[in-house]
Formats: structure tokens, C-alpha cells, sequence
């Protein structure tokens, strides 16, 4: 419970999902958590709090620079400093390039990827100031290969991996690390929307859309858990991480081993 007592930690897109995973296992190490994200918060606070850590939350919405500003100068005034920053929060839509509507082009490009330069950029004057930080990129498999339908959150996932390296380059020298991991299919509400409209097409249930979905693309026929996912972001986290730097670490299922 100890390994992270005293720091702070910002998860984007904390009250679903994989984010959410990422707050409740960084408590549990003792860390301090920012919230974020839109939904059901107070659930999710308490569920926190009864960790035995500080909580608190921002709404920012992580399409709006000037939001994510405060929200950054916001989680360090009330905690005192941002220590641990996990870029989280994302969306998906699925078309053909052609039927790609523009908006949901903007929008998956501000959200899964220009937020964590705001984000990085914000924190990184506070990390530096401390020489401690860990930054870890919620990318994906789509960082590392493609799959059609998916221009926006594959481009933004690609690019998402280069910032990581820039920044991983940049803090070479420093106690700040930055890294990506690339989940492969996770059962999260974000996915679930896919299996509803594979159930919908090919007229089958749920479980069998379910199935199907992760067969398809991940070996193992089993989705990784946010749990899974944020164990790998608290060994990141530890000092036998201080030399991991710049890695896009894919847990997958054997996804890209093909
Ligand atoms: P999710 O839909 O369960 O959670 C997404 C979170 O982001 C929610 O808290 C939501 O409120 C928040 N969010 C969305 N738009 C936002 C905005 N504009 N401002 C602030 N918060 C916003 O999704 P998830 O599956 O947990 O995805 C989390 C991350 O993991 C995403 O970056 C996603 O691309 C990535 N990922 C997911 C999978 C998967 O299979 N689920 C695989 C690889 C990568």
C-alpha cells in the first residue's frame, strides 16, 4: 500500500473502463488521485476514498486545451504536486474513410491524442521542478498495427506512441519516464458498442458477438482486464521501471505476435 504513498496521480478518463482500473490500483498503492472524466462520478469517488487515499475531481473535457489547463493547475494546487499522469481517456468510431464524418475525425484526434500533449506539456514544468514523474500512454494495439474502419483512432493511437518517445527522449536524463502501453481488446463500454453492433449485423447474441470479436483479432480468444492493465502501470510506476523509457508495451493476447 505504500509504493506510491505521497504521490499524485491524474488519470484522464478515470470513471469507466481501463482508466478507472488505473485509479483504483494506483490508490491501493497509496497513491493520491485526480479524477476524470464524464459519467457517474460519485460512485467512483467513494470507491476511492474508502481506499484510504485523497480524491478529488476535475470535469474537464479533454477535447478543450484551455480545460485541461486547469485542470492540470487544479490537480497540483490541491494536491500539491502531479507526480504520476496517465493519459486515458478516449473514444472510437468505426467507418469506411469515405463515410468518415469530419467531426468524429476532430474529435478522436483532440481527445486520443492532442489532449495528452496538453496534458504533458502542462505537467511537465511541475515534474521537472521535482525530477520525479512517471507518464503512461493509454495507446493500443492500433499503435502498432491497423484494422480498417478505424483511420481516426489508428492515427491517433500511431501518433500517440511517437509522443511518447519524443517525451521519452526529452526526460532521458531526469527521474521522469514516459511510456505506452497498447491494450488489446478489453471488455470496457467502449468495446461493448462494438460487440452490440456485431450482434446487430450478423443477428447472434451478445456472448457470440462477444466471442467473435475477440477470436477475430487476439490469439488467446480471451480480452485482457483493466486489471491486468494497471498492474503493468504500477510496475511502471516503481523504481525498477526508472530505466523503461519510451516503450510501447502491448498486452494483447498475442495480437501482434502474428
Ligand atoms: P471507456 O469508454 O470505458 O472509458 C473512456 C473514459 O474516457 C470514460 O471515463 C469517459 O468518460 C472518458 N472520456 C471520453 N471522452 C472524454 C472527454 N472528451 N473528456 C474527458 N473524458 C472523456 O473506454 P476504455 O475502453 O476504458 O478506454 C480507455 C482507453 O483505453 C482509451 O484511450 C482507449 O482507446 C484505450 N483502449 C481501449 C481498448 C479496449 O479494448 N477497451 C483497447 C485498447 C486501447
Amino acid at each position: 500500500m505504500s509504493k506510491l504513498k505521497g504521490k499524485t496521480a491524474l488519470v484522464t478518463g478515470s470513471t469507466s473502463g481501463i482508466g478507472l482500473g488505473m485509479a483504483l490500483a494506483l490508490a491501493r498503492q497509496g497513491a493520491n488521485i485526480m479524477v476524470n472524466g464524464f459519467g457517474e462520478t460519485e460512485g467512483v469517488l467513494s470507491e476511492i476514498r474508502s481506499i484510504g487515499v485523497e480524491v478529488d475531481y476535475h470535469p474537464a473535457d479533454m477535447s478543450k486545451p484551455v480545460e485541461i489547463e486547469d485542470l492540470i493547475r487544479c490537480t497540483e494546487n490541491r494536491f500539491g504536486s502531479l507526480d504520476i499522469l496517465v493519459n486515458n481517456a478516449g473514444i472510437q468510431y468505426v467507418a469506411n474513410i469515405e463515410d468518415f464524418p469530419v467531426d468524429r475525425w476532430d474529435s478522436i484526434i483532440a481527445i486520443n491524442l492532442s489532449s495528452a500533449f496538453h496534458t504533458i506539456r502542462c505537467a511537465m514544468p511541475g515534474m521537472k521542478s521535482r525530477n520525479w514523474g512517471r507518464i503512461i500512454n493509454i495507446a493500443s494495439v492500433h499503435g502498432l498495427v491497423a484494422s480498417t474502419q478505424k483511420a481516426a483512432y489508428v492515427a491517433a493511437k500511431h501518433g500517440i506512441i511517437g509522443l511518447t518517445k519524443v517525451v521519452a527522449l526529452e526526460t532521458a536524463r531526469t527521474g521522469i519516464t514516459c511510456n505506452a502501453i497498447c491494450p488489446g481488446w478489453v471488455l470496457t463500454p467502449l468495446v461493448q458498442k462494438q460487440v452490440d453492433a456485431r450482434a446487430e449485423r450478423d443477428h447472434v447474441s451478445n456472448e457470440q458477438a462477444k466471442l467473435a470479436l475477440v477470436s477475430e483479432k487476439q490469439p488467446s480468444g480471451e480480452f485482457v482486464s483493466p486489471e491486468q492493465l494497471a498492474a503493468l502501470a504500477v510496475f511502471l510506476c516503481g523504481n525498477d521501471a526508472s530505466e523503461v523509457r519510451g516503450v510501447a508495451w502491448n498486452m494483447d493476447g498475442g495480437w501482434v505476435a502474428q
